[in-house]
């Protein structure tokens, strides 16, 4: 990590994933490190109100839960000591396509099922035990304040939430703006005199329902961590049942207008309409513990901060607020990490990070999942967008590769690494992986078993 500090003050906008992890980094590189946070963040059991997804099952991929590691040595094993569901992602989930499950094989890549709002707040508590971050939470980050030139950000405005507060300003030699998806830097790069940041945007209408179990009366997890039933374009809707600490959760969704209805009948319905039966068996007399909850979720959006010509110094974007991902992919919150260990490595240049060579990078860690989510989406009929040919390329073998992976164990491993964003997604054009998927798609079909 960096040794001498590169600057007095950073300051990062949003305590949610993203703004947790980059706060993490910034804390070896400059001398104070202050989070602002419009919730509040102590003494707050569950879902937060600003995190509307909380809710909602949050999937770890694989190379999220390797990131978090670097990050907090030990993380996995803690986690695993106070009753967090943990296993490896090939044998303790079932993953289905097309109501097909995929061989269970040993990847050994580490599933995490902590539950959305305790992955944040074990994160949250270990960044709080820094002692050069500050948290400043029931404050709302208003504006950002520019040099005389516009060439570079030099604090940003707040306005904290008790009753005749004032607007303050924090100084701040960099600032990172980590507040998702209502990020607000577009805007106030115009506002400076700087273009339109490029934006692409696929339109996929998803809704999310979610309700959480005791118990479940037939249990198809056991000891294991869950069950995935993947929509398709012949189906376009799925779910997942996943064991999180205390509670079993049930997240429903369906493309473009179709969603689960939020009242139990209507919710168990819809479970029942999956083509992996098991589902609606495990949750059909369970008890209901929250009501079921929906959360829509209009498009995939990434913004192209790369591509800007110009850009102010001293301000940088990351997770959401620079890409959002369909969520049935469960890629968000690892490509907030990924994006962390790309801020890492700016930092440890020993100098303030330059914001056309760092988004220049962070883009390239964004395309693999971006094309995976944004191109998936596209083999949906009703969903609008160019489909290139390599989009329809992916589209074509990747249901073949998960058909053949019902009865190869090698394709399941081969998938699970690249979904889990652990191998490129090239890893499954390798001819050895072609000729499997050949192999398995000229074979006569048998019913699929575990
Ligand atoms: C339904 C659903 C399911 C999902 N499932 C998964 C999954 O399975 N796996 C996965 O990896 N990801 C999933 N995601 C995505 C994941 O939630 C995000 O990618 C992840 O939380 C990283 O987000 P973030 O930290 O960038 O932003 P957010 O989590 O949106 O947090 C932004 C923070 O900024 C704060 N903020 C915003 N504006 C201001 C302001 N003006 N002033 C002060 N504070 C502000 C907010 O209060 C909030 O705390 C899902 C998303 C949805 C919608």
């Amino acid at each position: 990590m960096v040794g001498r500090k590169i600057g007095d003050h950073a300051v990062v906008l949003g305590a949610s994933m993203a703004g947790l992890l980059a706060a993490r980094l910034l804390a070896d590189a400059y001398l104070e490190v202050t989070v602002v946070e419009r919730d509040v963040l102590t003494g707050v059991p569950g879902p937060r109100r600003a995190v509307p997804q909380g809710p909602h099952i949050h999937g770890l991929l694989a190379k999220g839960q390797q990131a978090l590691e670097e990050l907090f040595p030990g993380f996995t094993k803690e986690l695993a000591a106070n009753g967090v569901p943990v296993g490896d992602f090939g044998t303790s989930l079932s993953w289905y396509f097309k109501g097909r499950m995929i061989k269970k094989t040993e990847t050994g890549l580490v599933c995490i099922s902590a539950g959305r709002p305790r992955l944040e707040e074990e994160i949250r508590e270990r960044v709080r035990a820094l002692s050069n971050v500050r948290f400043l939470d029931e404050a709302d980050i208003v504006g950002l304040i520019a040099s005389d030139d516009r060439q570079r950000i030099t604090g940003v405005r707040i306005q904290r939430h008790a009753e005749g507060s004032d607007e303050e300003v924090l100084p701040a030699d960099l600032v990172v703006d980590a507040s998702g998806r209502a990020s607000r830097t577009p805007r106030w790069l115009i506002e400076l005199g700087y273009p339109e940041v490029p934006e692409e945007r696929v339109k996929i209408d998803l809704t999310y329902t979610t309700a959480d179990f005791a118990t479940l009366p037939f249990d198809p997890i056991g000891d294991g961590v869950g069950l995935v039933c993947v929509a398709n374009p012949a189906q376009p809707r799925g779910g997942t049942l996943a064991r999180i600490p205390g509670r079993y959760q049930l997240s429903l969704y369906g493309f473009l207008g179709d969603h689960a209805p939020t009242d139990r009948a209507g919710f168990l319905a819809y479970a029942k309409s999956l083509p992996v039966p098991e589902i609606y068996r495990a949750v059909e007399h369970a008890e209901m513990i929250t009501e079921p909850v929906a959360m829509k979720f209009p498009a995939d959006v990434r913004h192209h901060y790369e591509r800007m010509d110009r850009l102010p110094a001293g301000l940088l974007v990351v997770g959401d607020a620079a890409c959002i991902f369909n969520p049935i992919y469960a890629q968000g919150m690892t490509v907030a990490a990924i994006g962390a260990l790309v801020l890492r490595k700016h930092l440890e240049l020993g100098q303030p990070p330059k914001p056309r060579a760092f988004f220049k990078d962070l883009a390239a860690v964004i395309d693999a999942p971006w094309d995976m989510a944004a191109g998936g989406d596209l083999g949906f009929p009703g969903v609008q967008g160019k489909r290139t040919l390599k989009v329809r390329m992916g589209n074509s073998y990747i249901p073949m590769l998960q058909s053949a992976a019902a009865r190869d164990p090698r394709l399941s491993d081969a998938f699970l690494r690249a979904a889990g964003l652990v191998d490129p997604p090239q890893a499954l054009m390798r001819p050895g992986v072609i000729t499997r998927v050949l192999r398995q798609a000229r074979a006569p079909r048998q019913p699929a078993s575990s």
